[in-house]
């Protein structure tokens, strides 16, 4: 399965990520947390993308997609992948594609964690009160990370639907409820029974 897993922060899409890429065996790829690694690291990349995760803002483009293309070209993507946080703007879409074309691929799962936005903000607050350990889900810089969803990725799943690849999912309830709906769509038994 190629997967990308679309949805607002605070949906709950790293957390079900993680459950599905070891459901299905597959890497999870995460833009956000490679990123975060390099910050951690002190590499060249992290030094270059800091200010603006620190502020909320999406990282260029054409860093975000050097970072994809490196990673999807390791040969543990032979099998499949799961990529979660990205593509978040309509130019990462077509980057993505044209990518899988050059490789002979096709994206097989587009799938969007819907939440309301009321819900989400109150999620990612408390995810930083209870020291989630990152510095951007913290009240201001969470409120511009759902205000940059809405203005740039938002239109990646309208896109999408737009072609009919896009499968919304529900993603209020329980992590156990949200799990099993996702289990319903990839056909993943172990992920437990829809509810
Ligand atoms: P995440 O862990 O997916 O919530 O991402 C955390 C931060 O990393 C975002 O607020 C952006 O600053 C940056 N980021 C992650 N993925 C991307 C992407 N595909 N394009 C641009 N910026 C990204």
């Amino acid at each position: 399965m190629r997967i990308v897993l679309l949805g607002p922060p605070g949906a709950g899409k790293g957390t079900q990520a993680v459950l599905l890429a070891k459901a299905a065996d597959i890497p999870h790829i995460s833009t956000g947390e490679m990123m975060r690694a390099a910050i951690a690291k002190g590499s060249p990349l992290g030094l270059k993308v800091k200010g603006f995760m620190d502020r909320g803002e999406l990282v260029p483009d054409s860093v975000v997609i050097d970072i994809i293309r490196d990673r999807l070209s390791q040969t543990d993507c032979a099998k499949g992948f799961l990529l979660d946080g990205f593509p978040r703007t309509v130019d990462q879409v077509k980057s993505l594609d044209q990518l899988l074309k050059s490789l002979n691929k096709e994206l097989t799962h587009i799938v969007e964690i819907k939440v309301a936005d009321q819900i989400l903000i109150e999620r990612i607050k408390k995810r930083g009160a209870e020291g989630s350990g990152r510095s951007d889900d913290t009240g201001e810089v969470a409120a511009k990370r759902l205000q940059v969803y809405w203005a740039q990725t938002a239109p990646v799943a309208a896109y999408y639907r737009e072609q009919g690849r896009l499968t919304e999912v529900d993603g209020l309830g329980s992590i156990e409820e949200v799990k099993a709906r996702l289990g319903k769509v990839f056909g993943l038994k172990c992920l437990g029974p829809a509810i």
